[in-house]
């Protein structure tokens, strides 16, 4: 797999995605992703792009005004 930005090699790992909500900025820990060796684009599976979506839409239902998640223990 190479990166859609410099086209330089991807690895496997984990980053944090931060998400502004508009009434909550959601954080969400130890996401697998492929990070670009080069210009450390983060490019997400869609597998993972929906259970982003899906803890997201759960997030909006807090009140706090930011919510940190891990990405392995939401349900
Ligand atoms: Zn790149």
């Amino acid at each position: 797999m190479v990166c859609m930005e410099c086209g330089a090699i991807v690895k496997n790992g984990y980053t944090t995605s931060v998400t502004d909500l508009g009434n909550c900025l959601l954080i969400v820990r130890n996401v697998p992703c492929h990070k670009c060796t080069e210009c450390n684009e983060i490019i997400y599976t869609g597998d993972v792009i929906k259970r982003l979506e899906q803890i997201a839409e759960q997030a909006e239902q807090f009140t706090q005004e930011i919510s940190i998640v891990d990405y392995s223990s939401a349900a």
